[in-house]
């Protein structure tokens, strides 16, 4: 640290990125990309006339890819929040909803990011071990008044918790936001973004980097009630109001439209498994 850094990261360990050889000479399996390319819509989508005007700023509100992934939902575009990469939404997510008051929640062994944005923002953190089994136990959530943040289903693991026991954590910490990392929900596991209608302290995170085949266009995409969406629009007209480049918006709508490509890759991925 140099002394011109603000001493309130002294204690800060950064988060280490998987590793990334630039020269394409493994089978690349540890950080969960698609080993299928983009759909052909989305390659189409980048064509050198759209390149050429990389002179203009993005739409910084993303109406058309939000309007898109409101349909493909079955919500409004109130309820989508667009960043870049879905870790933005998780650093915008303890940024926003937790201090020294409100607390936040995780289990132990899962995404390693959790833990270093609570301590980014000095957030008080309980990591919650996990079962023999190595299941999350949603009642260790029930209850516990913090922010509460859950891969599901979970990282490293796999494993899943119940759409009737997110209700419960859901329930029992009406106060608190409870952040549901759904990352990986495309090859497997029952998504709870329908619980946004019952619930105004759900807030459902997905990610275009795996099943989606766009890890290097980072864009991820949260649902959720609509006023925790304008909290966190609040944070990003705060920070980056660009936060989302020209290409990856069209590769976005584009990719929206190939669901059926996306469903079928994470199908052949899990046989390949
Ligand atoms: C990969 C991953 C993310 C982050 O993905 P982005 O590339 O930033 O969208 C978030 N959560 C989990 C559990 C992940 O595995």
């Amino acid at each position: 640290m140099s002394r011109f850094m603000s001493p309130r990261f002294a204690g800060l360990e950064a988060y280490t990125p998987g590793e990334q050889p630039q020269d394409q000479q493994y089978v690349k399996l540890n950080t969960n990309e698609s080993p299928y390319p983009p759909s052909p819509a989305v390659v189409a989508a980048i064509s050198a006339e759209e390149v050429s005007r990389l002179n203009l700023y993005p739409d910084p509100t993303g109406r058309v890819l939000k309007e898109k992934l409101a349909a493909l939902y079955g919500v409004k575009a109130e309820n989508i929040f667009l960043s870049n990469g879905s870790d933005d939404i998780l650093n915008f997510a303890f940024m926003a909803f937790c201090d020294s008051e409100r607390g936040a929640a995780f289990p132990e062994i899962s995404y390693g990011f959790y833990p270093v944005y609570a301590d980014l923002y000095h957030v008080d953190c309980v990591k919650i071990p996990l079962k023999e089994d190595f299941g999350v136990d949603y009642r260790d959530y029930c209850n516990i008044d913090r922010m509460v943040v859950i891969a599901n289903p979970n990282a490293p693991t796999g494993m899943e918790i119940s759409l009737a026991e997110i209700e419960e954590i859901l329930k029992t910490n009406p106060n608190r936001i409870v952040l549901i990392d759904e990352a990986y929900i495309d090859f497997g596991g029952t998504s709870c973004v329908d619980l946004i209608r019952k619930y105004d302290n759900l807030l459902v995170v997905q990610t275009y980097s795996k099943s989606r085949s766009m890890a290097g266009a980072r864009l991820g995409f949260a649902i959720a009630d609509a006023g925790i969406i304008a909290d966190l629009e609040k944070i990003k007209y705060s920070t980056n109001p660009y936060n989302i480049n020209r290409l990856t918006l069209l590769a976005g709508e584009a990719a929206v439209e190939s669901n059926a490509y996306y469903v079928e890759n994470a199908k052949k991925i899990a046989a390949t498994r």
